[in-house]
């Protein structure tokens, strides 16, 4: 049926066995399925939906990277690739994605996806070069950073053009929030996926690939592409997006009352401007970077040239992460937020959780629920920056305090419970940089999302905010339902949403390249539809470990801590308010109360 887009063979690699082999998919799994995050999706339920419960951190949780179908291919941000396991944050599905290059190299390798098991005996890397699979003892590795492991790997094969997806020294401590870095500086960074590489002893995946990718009609396919550049190259925001990337964010952030600041007690930072795209524009930024076949180009590299961290270079920050390490943690020096950034790249940490976390810290000690000797007596203040870098370092190296938050939320709650009500959360997953008391629907986008308080399933902030209080409660969970379909079919095809969120590229042109690639035309209603049945089944996989209404909920503070100041001051989220849209949701997703799926539906993914 197929005449382009998959190979039908995902590389497996046994790690305890030292073996690898291939296994061989149908055009049925790759019609169901359509690539990256669902099929990840299905080849960690059948491995994990078993009648015990499998150790995220255990040798039997499978680790999967999985490109989509029209990664690599000619169109638009095609260098996307999800990584799906279990989470050790939540304890339940878990995946992330990134961007870069790895995922389009093990495409040209002739692979759809990869998936680990098992655990090796020693540090090693697995190296994949076409269908020559190494299984390499790298004990030399251990305790090196990111970016130096990708250099001595690739010294070792020889070759300075593969592509290498590592973890760093914190998930080889099993950091719950460790990364998987690759291409520098572009990282899978949330739901801990470092960690279940850590947990198998596993420091890198070399790939080096060479074959030609199938696309069933060149022609159309170079005609819709030739016109989704077009429509980006001519938006008005183009250039401004090139030179800025998501760092513009911060002012529009600050703008509407949304931006994390103190630890989320606050929506607004009156220094935002010292952080915002324009100093790192003018102050800061030496060049751009891109992951493939990116036009908008957003990545910003950064030189510090001055002061205690003159010398530092990072690709970045972006949003996130320049908000979690800035306002949140009350820093208002652009070289600190830099090098605070370099080093979770390097040490392989999330920004978003680690800026929590700190933040966290931050308010627990100043408002006396923690004391000096919880801190390693060392005090810490907002935009304290020598021990902000310092507990970034103890983080990821499991030191003193750095090894209670190395466990994340869950194990902090767990040794200070009086942190509970400053905590922000959802599943054990640290909320992204979007505080959401002015809009109950960016709350539900959080309490639902399958892998925790994650923007990416759904963000709905700015829409609830133009439509007004008056907005009815239906057309609000329509829209969170409407975002946790299409956003994720980005991550099934294997390219980057930020065409269509920031430049505003119709979606529908997507099921039209997906068509030109394989050569079975779709509609993008039929590709939703396969979209929303994936939700389906990573609620199933969550219900299967634990997770049911009690989990939905955005953090506490959310509804018992109004905004004090800015345009959203007073804001909160109302708890019935909050239950009633909880019961809409479940109704329109088909859920019963408890937020569970027909079991039935299960039959369909077995
Ligand atoms: Fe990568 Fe940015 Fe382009 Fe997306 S917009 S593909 S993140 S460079």
């Amino acid at each position: 049926m197929f005449k382009g887009g998959y190979f039908h063979k995902i590389l497996h690699v046994d790690l305890s066995a030292g073996s690898s082999s291939t296994i061989e998919i149908d055009d049925a799994f790759c019609e169901k399925y359509i690539g990256g995050r669902a099929f990840g999706a299905k080849l960690l339920w059948d491995r994990v939906m078993t009648n015990g419960k499998v150790d995220p951190l255990g040798p039997d949780n499978p680790i999967i990277i999985a490109p989509g179908p029209l990664s690599g291919t000619y169109v638009p941000s095609g260098g996307k690739t999800s990584i799906i396991s279990l989470s050790p944050a939540t304890r339940s599905y878990g995946d992330s994605n990134f961007g870069g290059s790895f995922g389009v190299e093990v495409r040209q390798a002739g692979y759809d996806a990869l998936m680990v098991t098992g655990r090796a005996e020693e540090l090693s890397y697995i190296w994949i070069d076409g269908d020559n699979i190494k299984i390499v003892k790298a004990p030399k590795l251990a305790g090196k950073g990111c970016l130096e492991t990708e250099g001595m790997i690739k010294e070792e094969i020889g070759d300075h053009s593969v592509r290498i997806a590592i973890t760093g020294p914190a998930g080889e401590k099993l950091v719950r929030f460790a990364c998987i870095n690759s291409d520098w500086s572009r990282n899978a960074g949330r739901t801990g996926m470092g960690a279940v590489m850590g947990s198998k002893n596993l420091k890198a995946i070399a790939v080096r690939g060479g074959v030609d990718l199938p696309v069933a009609d060149l022609a159309r396919l170079q005609k819709v592409t030739d016109k989704a550049f077009d429509i980006l190259s001519s938006h008005d925001l183009f250039r401004f997006w090139q030179a800025n990337g998501l760092m513009s964010v911060i002012d529009y952030a600050n703008s509407m009352g949304i931006l994390p600041t103190h630890n989320f007690k606050n929506t607004t930072f009156a220094k935002a401007s010292s952080i915002n795209h324009d100093v790192m524009r003018t102050r800061y930024k030496i060049g751009d970077s891109a992951c493939f076949g990116c036009s908008m180009c957003c990545g910003n590299i950064c030189l510090v040239k001055e002061g205690k961290y003159a010398g530092t270079v990072t690709e970045g920050t972006e949003y996130e992460s320049a908000a979690m390490l800035g306002p949140n943690v009350g820093v208002d020096n652009f070289s600190t937020v830099l090098r605070a950034n370099y080093l979770c790249d390097e040490l392989g940490i999330d920004t978003i959780s680690t800026g929590n976390l700190i933040g966290l810290i931050i308010e627990g000690y100043e408002s006396g629920l923690l004391k000096l000797a919880d801190i390693d007596n060392v005090p810490i203040d907002w935009g304290d920056d020598d021990a902000i870098i310092n507990l970034i370092e103890k983080i990821a190296r499991r030191e003193g305090i750095g090894d209670t938050l190395a466990g994340a939320t869950p194990a902090v709650l767990e040794r200070w419970p009086q942190l509970a009500p400053i905590a922000s959360h959802t599943k054990g997953l640290e909320q992204s940089a979007y505080d959401c008391r002015g809009a109950i629907s960016m709350a539900l986008a959080y309490g639902t999302s399958d892998i925790g308080a994650h923007h990416a399933r759904a963000w709905t902030v700015a829409r609830e905010i133009e439509m007004g209080a008056k907005w009815p409660l239906e057309k609000k969970a329509d829209l969170v339902i409407y975002h946790q379909t299409l956003r994720p079919l980005f991550d099934m095809l294997g390219v980057c949403r930020l065409p269509w969120i920031e430049l505003g590229l119709d979606e529908n042109l997507y099921a039209e390249m997906y068509s030109a690639v394989t050569g079975v035309d779709v509609t993008l209603e039929q590709l939703l539809e396969k979209s929303a049945a994936i939700y389906d089944m990573t609620r199933l996989i969550n219900v299967r470990y634990g997770i049911d209404r009690k989990d939905d909920y955005p953090s506490t503070r959310v509804f018992d801590d109004p905004v004090q100041t800015g345009p959203r001051a007073g804001s909160h989220v109302d708890r019935q308010e909050y239950e009633k849209l909880l019961d809409i949701y479940y109704q329109k997703r088909g859920w019963d109360a408890d937020g569970k799926p027909d079991p039935k539906k299960a039959e369909s993914f077995s």
